[in-house]
Parts: structure tokens; C-alpha cells; sequence
């Protein structure tokens, strides 16, 4: 642990709180009154700032428009019964904040900074978090290049930001998801286990061509066979197959989600049999077919657990049990919320408190 960040602050002269429609909320569209901005230069961070939040400037040639120099995190922070504030597992996301910064040449952020900066912009916003289940404020820490300069080199400059919005549910319902046997999100040896930016762009055509087909999500297959899981939309795939949960192996195509990695540990505490390992697209048909393919979900901090209602493959859709029959996911959900909400003992400390 450093010393304590120094950050200057300058509140909003007007704040948005109240006229904002709390049971309305749109994922991502509401922004809380704050917004924290730090700086790299000279091989350094500096400049921690909090200031009301607005439109920055930017130079046209800065390489994260051009080249895609740049990277973000997900988090989220609660508000308990007495009013204290946590921020779940937040240490995980600095850790996977740096590894998306060394495979993108960028620059690390030591933890306890980072950690601090998130305390800072949950701390001054405090009362835009809902207290209602389900509801939460999502923090989007993320960082840029910076430097004018058109070469595709790294940049030496680069902007770290960290903006809130309180948020409900992602989806309202169990998603109707397809099994993409054409497009790849990652390919081995690329950066799909770098919560890059360009991951997401190039994402959304496939996306799009399967909303057009009527379904929810993708369920994105390994680049060179589509014959291996890898992830569901931007959450990971988890899977109750024989009275097992099995989930994809983490590797350098699929992103290692603080969520995976709550479920697998909380299914661990209460003795649930879990395998992590290569998962055939063959092998959940079949269960989806005879019945022993019990749970399905997509697990993501935004998403948080969300179950799958069918999934199709080559033209042919599986109905699943109902999620409202699954014990698993049901289960972790409310052990998972219990402790987010403070309503549970957090044996693991899972909770950073503010
Ligand atoms: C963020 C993300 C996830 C989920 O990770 P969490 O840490 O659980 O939020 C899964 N897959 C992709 C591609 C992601 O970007």
C-alpha cells in the first residue's frame, strides 16, 4: 500500500440525481454526477482528478481511434441495509486491468491506485447507488492513447477514466441464444482474454446478424473448428451437465471473468462437483437432448447470472428446463447476492468496502 492518491476534486454545481428516473433505468445510458480522470506521461501516472461529468477533448489523431489502443474493466459497487458501501472483488479487475494494459503495450496501474481511484468516484457519488435487488452502480474504469501521432507505434500518453451509472437488470428474461458456427470473437494467440475495445467492435456484426434471426446472444465456438465453447456474448458460459458444473477452460481466447470464477468457488464451498475443461458443442447438444443438461447460464458482472432458455444449433432449437426449476443457478444467485447485498456472511472477503 502507497500513500493515500491524491485526487482533486471539483463537485458538480448542479447535481442530476434528482431528476433522474431510478425505476427506469437503461443499462450504461445513466450517468451518475462525477467522473474520475487521471493521466500517463513521462512514464508516470499523475493528474488524479474528479470533476462533474461531461464531454473531454480529445486530439483526432490519437492512436485509440486509429489502432484501437484501448482497453476498459466492469465492476460493481453496492449499497448495503446500513448504508455501507462495497465494491465486489475489485482486486480482481486490477489484476486483469494490467494484463489487458501489458497485452495492448500500454501502461500498468499499480493495484492499490487503482483500487483507490474506484474508492474515490463510488465514494463521491455514493447516493446514486440503488439499494433495490438487482440493482447496483456498474464502475467503467478504462484507458486510452493519447498521443497525436498516426505511425502505429504505442503510444507514450494515455488517459485513465473512470465513469458510474446505476443500473437495473441486464436482460429481463431467459435468452434465446445460437451457437455461432461462422464468425470468431478470438482466435488463439490474439487478445480474447484482453478486455479490449476492439474485441467488442468486432463482435457486433455477428451479434447483429443473429438479433435479426430472433435470438438474444451469441455462443461464441473456438476460431478453428466451432466445435469447442468459448464464451456467451460478452459473459462466460457455464453449464450443469450430469450433475456437474462445466465451464471452458480459461486460455488466451476467452476472457477469465471475476463471475466464472465466484460461481466455480462458491459451487466449490457447498461440495458441487466442477470441471473446467474443453466443453464440445456436441456433447451440450446432446445433453439439451436427453434431458441431462440441467442448467445454462451466461456469467458476467454486468449480466451478473443469466440464464439460457434455448439455444440453437445448424437450424435446430433446444428448449431448456425453465429457469425458474433450476436449483443451481438459483441457488448461487441468492448465495451470490446475499453477500453483495450484505444480507450473508462473506467468508471469501470478497467485499472492498468504501
Ligand atoms: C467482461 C467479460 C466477461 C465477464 O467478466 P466478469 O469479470 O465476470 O465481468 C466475460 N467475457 C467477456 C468477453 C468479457 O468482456
Amino acid at each position: 500500500m502507497t500513500d493515500t492518491l491524491d485526487i482533486k476534486i471539483t463537485k458538480t454545481s448542479k447535481s442530476r440525481l434528482a431528476e433522474t428516473d431510478f425505476s427506469n433505468l437503461v443499462f450504461g445510458r445513466t450517468f451518475s454526477d462525477h467522473m474520475l480522470v487521471a493521466d500517463y506521461s513521462d512514464g508516470e501516472w499523475k493528474n488524479f482528478e474528479i470533476v462533474p461529468y461531461g464531454e473531454i477533448t480529445v486530439s483526432p489523431g490519437i492512436s485509440a481511434l486509429h489502432y484501437g489502443q484501448s482497453f476498459f474493466e466492469g465492476i460493481k459497487a453496492y449499497k448495503h441495509g446500513d448504508g455501507k458501501v462495497t465494491i465486489f472483488r475489485p482486486d480482481k479487475n486490477a489484476l486483469r486491468f494490467n494484463k489487458s494494459a501489458e497485452r495492448l503495450c500500454m501502461p500498468a496501474m499499480p493495484e492499490d491506485v487503482f483500487l483507490q481511484s474506484l474508492a474515490a468516484i463510488v465514494d463521491i457519488d455514493r447516493d446514486w447507488i440503488p439499494t433495490e435487488q438487482g440493482h447496483s452502480l456498474y464502475i467503467r474504469p478504462f484507458m486510452f492513447a493519447t498521443d497525436q501521432y498516426l505511425g502505429v507505434a504505442p503510444s507514450k500518453t494515455y488517459k485513465y477514466m473512470v465513469l458510474t451509472c446505476p443500473v437495473g437488470p441486464y436482460f429481463s428474461k431467459a435468452l434465446r441464444v445460437k451457437i455461432e458456427t461462422h464468425y470468431t470473437r478470438s482466435a488463439a494467440g490474439g487478445m480474447g482474454f484482453a478486455k479490449s475495445s476492439g474485441n467488442y467492435g468486432g463482435s457486433m456484426f455477428p451479434a447483429k446478424k443473429a438479433t435479426e434471426e430472433g435470438f438474444d446472444q451469441l455462443i461464441w465456438t473456438d476460431a478453428k473448428e466451432h466445435k469447442y465453447i468459448e464464451e456467451m456474448g460478452a459473459a462466460n458460459a457455464m453449464f450443469v451437465l450430469d450433475g456437474k458444473l462445466i465451464t471452458p477452460l480459461t486460455q488466451d481466447t476467452i476472457l477469465d471473468g471475476v463471475t466464472r470464477d465466484t460461481v466455480i468457488t462458491l459451487a466449490k464451498d457447498q461440495g458441487f462437483p466442477v470441471e473446467e475443461r474443453n466443453v464440445s458443442v456436441a456433447e451440450i447438444i446432446e445433453g439439451a437432448k436427453n434431458g441431462k443438461l440441467t442448467d445454462a447460464f451466461g456469467a458476467g458482472t454486468a449480466a451478473t447470472i443469466a440464464p439460457v432458455g434455448s439455444i440453437s444449433h445448424n437450424g435446430e432449437e433446444y428448449t431448456l428446463i425453465d429457469p425458474a426449476q433450476r436449483d443451481f443457478s438459483r441457488k448461487i444467485l441468492q448465495t451470490l447476492d446475499a453477500i453483495r447485498y450484505g444480507t450473508g456472511p462473506d467468508t471469501h472477503g470478497w467485499n472492498y468496502f468504501v
